[in-house]
């Protein structure tokens, strides 16, 4: 039988991949459901080609534009838009793949209705793991990561008993300032933050991979995922982007995942889990040809997100919520030239020392927090 499934941010870089991972596994993939943002042309293409149930786009505008060409359907909008398609029961899954906090309710809604989710906006377990981790489990519902590091752990961790973990190493490619000094850094313009050497993604994460600060979020993502304490979860830097990600057991062992880097494996690996088909043809990888695989020390002087990051985790209650929102708000704002890409920094310090944190908080507290933290990180723009 077919899996069903909706892709939320279908016009996005994982979301597009997604579909030609759907493309490839035609006879394994039935599309439910398609949201995207305010991309009509390419959404116009996609609801063509996969003849989705439901719809829909970012606003109302756009959704009445859409209309003129898309007469025989529905089309949905906004955060309720997303949340309807997600929690549409004929889903065997979802998959998140939004920017930003946009992802939160949607999942919740998925969670509430037993909907496996294949999870790629990590933003949503940054700001609010606790209670989507809660959730799925009360709900018995997987969260499956997409992200290509915990995607890796999670390929790692399915080796052995989850209790013999020690720790987890996640690698990062070290962005395109790995190698430029600090005062470099603070001249860089967008488009040489968006060149990034190893993965072509969105803006927003591609500007986080640029400052570290994706590292952060993925240190945070990876708590949440897999429970496991901060002081058990290690940064390193991998230029190549082969080894994905690694787990140390106790009793010293180190299995690591390896792949060329492509997104469509871990999408695949999340979509058609746990059975496990030929797919995209992503290359063969030659370890001859790589030739060598290096390992650094993240710098935290020229990277101090990541640092942040660490701090606001191990802190918890709302700081990872603040961390998230300013980030967010300081990447849009570098984005439109209206900051420098080091200030992303500043922005984010400054809004997790004005912060009164609230332990263990709620949904109304996160999503409180989020707002005022949003208002706060505008006003020092
Ligand atoms: P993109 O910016 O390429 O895509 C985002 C998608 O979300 C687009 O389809 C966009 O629509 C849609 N969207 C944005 N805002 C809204 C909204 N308010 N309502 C409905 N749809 C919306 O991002 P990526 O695909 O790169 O990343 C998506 C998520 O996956 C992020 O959380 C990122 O951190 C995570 N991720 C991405 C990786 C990658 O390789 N790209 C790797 C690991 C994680 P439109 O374009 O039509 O406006
Ligand atoms: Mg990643």
């Amino acid at each position: 039988m077919k899996k069903k499934i909706s892709i939320l941010g279908s016009t996005g870089s994982i979301g597009k991949q997604a579909l030609e991972v759907v493309d490839c596994l035609q006879d394994k993939f039935e599309i439910v459901g398609l949201a995207a943002g305010s991309n009509l042309e390419e959404f116009k293409k996609q609801i063509r080609k996969y003849n989705p149930e439901f719809v829909s786009v970012k606003t109302q505008e756009l959704a009445q534009e859409l209309k003129k060409d898309i007469k025989n359907k529905e089309i949905l909008w906004g955060n309720d838009g997303l949340v309807e398609i997600a929690k549409n029961t004929q889903n065997d899954i979802i998959l998140s793949a939004v920017t930003g906090l946009n992802g939160l309710f949607p999942v919740l809604a998925a969670v509430d209705k037993g909907i496996d989710i294949a999870l790629a906006n990590k933003e949503t377990l940054v700001a609010a793991g606790n209670i989507v981790m809660n959730k799925a489990k009360e709900k018995n519902v997987k969260i499956l990561p997409v992200d290509s590091e915990h995607s890796a752990i999670f390929q790692c961790l399915a080796s052995r008993d989850f209790s013999n973990a020690k720790k987890l190493i996640i690698t990062g490619s070290g962005g395109p300032f790995r190698n430029k000094s600090l005062e470099e850094i603070q001249k860089a313009t967008v488009e040489e933050t968006l060149a990034h050497p190893n993965w072509s993604m969105g803006d927003k994460i591609t500007v986080d991979s640029a400052t570290l600060m994706n590292k952060g979020l993925e240190v945070i993502e990876a708590r949440w995922l897999f429970g496991i304490d901060y002081k058990n979860i290690e940064v390193v830097i991998h230029p190549q982007s082969i080894v994905h990600s690694a787990v140390e057991f106790l009793d010293g062992s180190v299995i690591a995942q390896m792949g060329l880097p492509s997104m469509h494996i871990p999408i695949q690996y999340a979509l058609t889990y746990p059975e496990t088909f030929e797919g995209i043809k992503t290359g063969t990888m030659i370890f001859a040809q790589i030739g060598k695989l290096e390992f650094e020390k993240p710098d935290l002087e020229k990277f101090p997100c990541l640092n942040l990051a660490y701090e606001a985790g191990i802190k918890g209650g709302t700081y990872p919520t603040v961390l998230n929102a300013s980030n967010e708000e300081a990447v849009y704002a570098f984005l439109r030239g209206e900051i420098k890409l080091t200030e992303i920094y500043s922005i984010v310090y400054k809004a997790l020392e004005q912060h009164n944190c609230i332990q263990n908080p709620g949904l109304e507290d996160i999503i409180e927090t989020d707002k005022k933290t949003r208002i706060f990180a505008q006003n020092l723009i």
